[in-house]
């Protein structure tokens, strides 16, 4: 059975030629670039070559550019680099309840250790309308909400750069897909490589220049003394390689992917089981989150639909976490109103260039068929 993805916002295949770009490496450059001999410059070289084409493509100088281990580390190292470097005073953050977790739990953390933060409220589709009075050190927002899809409006980004506060942007899911549009002057931005058919296992965080931050790792002068630690070659090369074929591609597979999320919403819309969409239709076109069976007079079990979709070969994702072994309904649906019920039927399918019109067709078919059995079920 050929398998339909639709889950490319959890992760995304390796391209093919940052897969031949890997290789290569793996295998021409064994040196450390922390050595001085030829085989360790050969790397070193490669290593600031890599940053330089990645600096060239995102708009920003080489010396800003940070590679970590994943867009966790990145906002880790945002977040908590400020608080570090802000001590002994009280460190005030601005954010959302509809972030990351990876960036919610980081904020969670830094409030036990005595910082304040200010969460802005939403709107039903998890937009940020206004940003309060309250002024803060260090600002955070996603540019693309990874399961609605809700684009951070640039009027609040404006209204942000007004504030002459910092902000550390989380671009994972905007990298190769949406026009950047400014947000690429932000302090910090975070980005990983496997969103974007680059290595998992690799993120960047951009740090503008002459900006205070203290180091989450002390050990060797990597980085620049950012990030120390053995800098892992293979999967820079192959992330410069990933963001330059993604940001080549962006314009076609923007288009190619907005058509599919209209046939989709449409088609949808078509089948008898009270469709909702929890994606705003102004959100980016590779995520698009619906509950079905949106009454709880109307129950489907969300989980068993995802198996069932899954034994039919369709990789999509839910509205649920796997939190602590169990499933807790996802913080971001709960957050713009859903209920338990609702956010735990919700599906959520994320689109690639390499989809197409038929394995969408096909999804809704098999989608319909499966609601149908499991409501025969009852
Ligand atoms: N931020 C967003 C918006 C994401 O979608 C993800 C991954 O799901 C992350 C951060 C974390 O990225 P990584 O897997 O590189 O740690």
């Amino acid at each position: 059975m050929n398998r339909i993805y639709l889950d490319h916002a959890a992760t995304t295949p390796i391209h093919p030629k940052v897969q031949e770009v890997i290789n290569r490496t793996i295998h021409n450059f064994p040196g450390n670039p922390s050595s001085i001999h030829d085989d360790g410059r050969k790397v070193k070289f490669l290593i600031e070559e890599s940053r330089e084409k990645i600096a060239a493509l995102l708009g920003r100088e080489p010396a800003e550019i940070v590679f970590t281990s994943s867009a966790t580390e990145s906002i880790n190292t945002a977040l908590k680099g400020y608080f570090f470097s802000q001590l002994p005073k009280t460190v005030t953050y601005r954010s959302s309840k509809v972030e990351h977790h990876a960036t919610l739990h980081t904020l969670n953390y830094l409030q036990e250790k005595g910082s304040q933060i200010v969460f802005e409220p939403v709107s039903q589709f998890g937009e940020i309308s206004k940003i309060s009075e309250a002024s803060v050190g260090l600002n955070s927002f996603m540019i693309v909400n990874n399961e609605i899809g809700t684009i951070l409006p640039q009027g609040i980004f404006a209204q942000l750069l007004d504030r002459h506060e910092l902000i550390h942007l989380d671009g994972v899911q905007a990298l190769g897909k949406i026009d950047l549009l400014g947000f690429e002057t932000a302090d910090f931005i975070s980005f990983s490589g496997h969103k974007i058919n680059g290595p998992k296992g690799i993120g960047i965080l951009v740090i503008k220049s002459g900006t205070e931050l203290e180091p989450l790792f002390h050990g060797g002068s990597q980085e620049r003394n950012r990030r120390a630690g053995t800098e892992s070659v293979y999967q820079i090369a192959g992330l410069a390689e990933a963001i330059k074929i993604s940001l080549e591609n962006q314009k076609n597979t923007f288009e190619h992917v907005s058509g599919l999320n209209r046939l989709v919403r449409s088609a949808l819309l078509g089948l008898p089981h009270n469709i909702n969409f929890n994606s705003p239709e102004n959100g980016s076109p590779f995520i698009l989150n619906f509950t079905v069976s949106s009454h709880d007079a109307d129950k489907i079990d969300g989980e068993a639909l995802i198996m069932a979709l899954d034994s039919k070969g369709f990789s999509v994702s839910n509205g649920s976490a796997c939190a602590s072994g169990s499933f807790e309904p996802s913080h971001v649906l709960m957050e713009i109103g859903l209920t338990d019920y609702q956010a735990q039927a919700a599906l959520r399918i994320s689109f690639a260039e390499s989809n197409t019109a038929e394995e969408i067709e096909s999804f809704v078919d098999v989608l319909d068929k499966s609601i149908k059995r499991m409501k025969s079920l009852i």
